[in-house]
């Protein structure tokens, strides 16, 4: 297990994506489980901005929906009651809504079961906010990518134009700035550095030069000691499995 934590737009997904084909490990994008909730709660009118006006009520049927929801990981994609809604996840109305959503005790408590399921069946490089932390303290190896605010909105921006979204820098790093306070300031397993993390700023840094550093990291730190995850825990979220 390879845990990797860090704000929004440190180029997480990529960096762990190569690390975890160089290694032969399975990769697990949690972000992208706590934005298919997401989506799914928009899709069924739930979503916490629309429910503002009767939080008590959203609450209640934002637990619903995901009781009743099958979330499904399968060779990367996203499936949501056997929908795949990978291409639906990165749209500015999910990402403006996600962090909400992954401060909801209710959804970090399934989405923690689900994460270590999949870690129970192979070995695995994790990436999300609190890999290390809390849901994979024992990782074999932990580390917090960060990068200057600046330089994670230029790379979320060349992502958006790479969907053929034109978004201004200015726009994008106060949505990050946004996410990174929520994320950060929730009670339920907020954004923090494990104690036992390797701290690696990619700032000015190449996609390689990073993956590089990381390879060293787990190169260095010979095998796993200790089995990573927790409990036992069902292999889909909610619904009939
Ligand atoms: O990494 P990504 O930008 O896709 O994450 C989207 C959101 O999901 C984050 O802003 C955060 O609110 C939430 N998240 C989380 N815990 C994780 C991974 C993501 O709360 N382990």
């Amino acid at each position: 297990m390879v845990a990797i934590d860090g704000p929004s737009g440190a180029g997480k997904s990529t960096v762990a994506r190569r690390l975890a084909t160089a290694l032969g490990f399975g990769f697990l994008d949690t972000g992208a489980m706590y934005r298919a909730v997401t989506w799914h709660f928009l899709a069924l009118g739930c979503a916490p901005a629309e429910c503002a006006a009767e939080p008590d009520q959203g609450r209640a049927r934002m637990a619903q929906a995901l009781a009743a929801m099958r979330l499904e990981l399968r060779d990367g994609r996203l499936l949501v009651d056997g929908r795949d809604v990978t291409a639906h996840l990165r749209t500015r109305e999910v990402e403006s809504q996600v962090s909400a959503v992954s401060a909801l005790p209710f959804v970090r408590a399934a989405m923690r079961d689900l994460q270590r399921e999949v870690a129970r069946q192979g070995p695995v490089v994790a990436e999300g906010r609190d890999m290390g932390s809390v849901v994979f303290p024992r990782a074999s190896w932990k580390v917090y990518l960060d990068a200057a605010p600046s330089e994670r909105a230029r790379r979320r921006c060349q992502d958006f134009a790479g969907q053929g979204r034109s978004v201004s820098e200015a726009v994008v790093l106060e949505e990050i700035l946004v996410r990174d306070r929520l994320d950060s300031t929730r009670s339920d397993a907020p954004l923090r550095r494990a104690a036992d993390a390797h701290y690696v700023d990619s700032t000015g840094l190449t996609t390689d030069a990073v993956v590089a550093q990381l390879l060293a990291i787990v190169r260095s730190g010979g095998p796993p000691s200790h089995p990573a995850g927790g409990p036992a825990a069902a292999p889909t979220v909610g619904g009939p499995s």
